[in-house]
């Protein structure tokens, strides 16, 4: 019981104060704008420590988030237990809104069809 309640679906709002050429590791290069990013990702066990390694600047990069982390500024965590969704479904919820946009196809999205599991938004009122 323990352990699934510390499993879920999470988001990051990052906020990039300034435009930013950043490398994604395999994914490519790319320019990041300046504003708010949501990143959706999951936890099947460790939520809490996951959440707490994203806080952590100092790691070793294995994520596209990593990436993007290790220059933006974590503004909010929003966490979905029993949500009831997919991680692919919560991204989807987010990539659906009129002012979102994908900077970088394929960012958290290695494992399933969906464009990027990263959008930005230019302020934090779309959001
Ligand atoms: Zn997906």
């Amino acid at each position: 019981m323990k352990k699934r309640e510390n499993s879920g679906l999470y988001q990051l709002v990052l906020h990039l104060p300034g435009k930013l050429r950043i490398e994604v590791g395999g994914l490519g290069t790319f320019d990041f704008p300046a504003g708010f990013y949501v990143y959706t990702g999951s936890a099947k066990r460790g939520l809490s420590s996951r959440i707490h390694r994203h806080r952590s600047k100092v790691k070793k990069r294995f994520w596209h988030i990593d990436y993007l982390l290790a220059k933006a500024e974590i503004h909010e965590v929003r966490l979905f237990k029993n949500s009831g969704l997919s991680e692919c479904d919560l991204a989807r919820r987010v990539a659906c809104k009129v002012e979102a946009n994908v900077i970088a196809p394929g960012f958290g999205a290695s494992d399933c069809r969906c464009q990027s599991h990263l959008v930005f938004f230019r302020s934090r009122q779309e959001l």
